[in-house]
């Protein structure tokens, strides 16, 4: 393409949900611009989903040989060498960026590397070069947030793009926040031998959660020894001769070598020509309608730029559905209940549709029932010795409208939960099906099974 080509899209943000809107547009015929300011496959890859999990597998790697003679097995284990942990990691991510550059190239994405910045509702300019389209989709995501007054400082006071590459293992650490990014930093530090606080000024650990769930959070946590202050908000961090003194607003104090300020990622949208170009936003966020159109009828917005689900798996629906909307396809508007959630620590939290007590708010309290399968009845639960448990809630005689899983690996569980919740398949329906022994999978019939009137490994 050269400088006078009109593409059929330009998208400014090469993440999850920039790229998947490339990668879908491409081969509907579309042509398409992407631009990137840093690297393709944005947070998700580099800094986010990916780089995380590497580090929680490291971790569980390390708590397996540290405990490796509850299995019979005799090791010696001398410790974490996070050179080691960040090679490990680091090549996962090369492998994936490998193939993602690939991909973008050989549907024929013209890749556009440079910073960019909107300049009129039909183009983005890079480096002195106009990059002109009959649509502009912005998808320039999210970057940790702090607060008034506590200055992230990249060694002692650290975001998780800085826990990702710390060349040591902390020998303590407080982790401000225990929602999703704070949990997992706190389980993956821990597993590595660091003393882990975890700050959360609600009343739970993963608090937008089902209440049992954080619980059950909560009480392995508590058993492996990460320590967390629930419902008390932060007030000042201050540094001492070796690291840093949080102070709560009840006036306790904790003390550590670093403090990760996990308190949720802000929107990348100031400076760029949102607002001059007219696009609505709200606390940064830009606003967008169910099919991800921005009121400016040429610009659409997905990913962590709109105020939905932060999740990668988020942004790339809501770009695919851009991509086949310009392309001329029917779409359907993304169904955010339905969406799955998965926390990856050990032990894993994963969820999908709605809490017990959002389901009595929608429902009515008298119309609810839930019920609980212990882990300890599933066989494949007790061979790899994770506790925890699956709960389904239940509209009385109805559908599972919420399932909510605790234990290790449960996330790999979420995708048959997530098919029972988007189909509003009734417990007798699932309890037909034949789960296969022992699988961890197994857990989830049990508890159809248990839910449907005839529980089979279950009082
Ligand atoms: P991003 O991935 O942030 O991509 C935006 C891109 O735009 C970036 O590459 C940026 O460089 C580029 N950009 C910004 N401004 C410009 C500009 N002016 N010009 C050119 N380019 C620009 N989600 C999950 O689903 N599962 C997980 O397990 C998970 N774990 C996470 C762990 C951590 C520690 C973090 C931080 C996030 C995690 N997430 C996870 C969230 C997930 O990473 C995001 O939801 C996802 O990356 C959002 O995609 P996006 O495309 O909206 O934004």
């Amino acid at each position: 393409n050269d400088a006078s080509t009109v593409f059929d899209l330009v998208i400014l943000g090469g993440g999850s949900g920039g790229y998947a809107a490339a990668l879908r547009g491409a081969q509907l015929g579309l042509d398409v611009a992407l631009i990137e300011k840093n690297k393709l496959g944005g947070t998700c890859l580099h800094n986010g989903c990916i780089p995380t999990k590497a580090l929680l597998h490291a971790g569980e790697v390390a708590d397996q040989s540290r405990e490796s003679e509850q299995f019979g097995v005799k090791t010696s284990f001398e410790g974490v060498d996070m050179a080691g942990v960040h090679k490990y990691k680091d090549e996962v991510i090369a492998g994936l960026y490998k193939g993602l550059q690939g991909l973008v190239a050989s549907r024929k994405i013209t890749y556009i590397e440079g910073e960019g910045r909107l300049s009129s509702p039909t183009s983005v300019d890079v480096d002195g070069r106009r990059v002109e389209g009959r649509h502009v989709l912005l998808a320039t995501g999210s970057v940790p947030r702090t607060l008034p007054g506590l200055e992230i400082d990249g060694n002692r006071i650290i975001s998780s793009d800085h826990a990702l590459t710390l060349d040591r293992v902390p020998k303590s650490a407080i982790v401000l926040g225990g929602g999703v990014i704070g949990v997992e930093f706190a389980s993956a530090w821990k597993s590595f031998g660091s003393e882990v606080t975890v700050i959360e000024g609600l009343k739970h650990l993963v608090p937008v959660e089902d209440e049992n769930s954080s619980k059950l959070l909560e009480r392995a946590f508590r058993k492996r020894g990460i320590k967390f202050n629930l419902g008390t908000f932060f007030q000042k961090a201050e540094y001492t001769q070796d690291g840093v003194k949080v102070t709560l607003a009840d006036g306790k104090e904790f003390e550590a070598e670093v403090l990760l300020v996990a308190i949720g990622r802000g929107p990348v949208s100031q400076g760029l020509g949102y607002e001059e170009n007219g696009v609505a936003m709200d606390r940064g966020f830009v606003l967008v309608d169910e099919y991800m159109r921005t009121n400016v009828p040429t610009i659409s917005a997905v990913g962590d730029l709109v105020p939905t689900l932060q999740l990668a798996h988020v942004g790339f629906a809501e770009g695919i559905l851009v991509a086949e909307r310009l392309a001329g396809l029917k779409t359907v508007p993304v169904d955010y209940d339905g969406v799955p959630r998965v926390t990856y620590c050990h032990p894993e939290v994963a969820s999908v549709g709605l809490t017990e007590a959002k389901a009595k708010e929608v429902y009515g309290a008298d119309k609810v029932v839930s019920i609980k399968f212990p882990l300890g009845g599933n066989g494949k639960s007790r061979i790899l010795k994770t506790a925890g448990e699956i709960k389904l809630v239940q509209v009385k005689d109805g559908a599972v409208v919420g399932v909510h899983m605790v234990g290790d690996r449960m996330g790999e569980q979420v995708g048959e939960a997530q098919l029972i919740y988007n189909w509003e398949a009734l417990p007798a329906e699932v309890a037909q099906l034949i789960h296969a022994h022992p699988t961890q999978n197994e857990a989830l019939g049990e508890a159809h099974l248990a839910l449907a009137g005839k529980p089979l490994h279950m009082h």
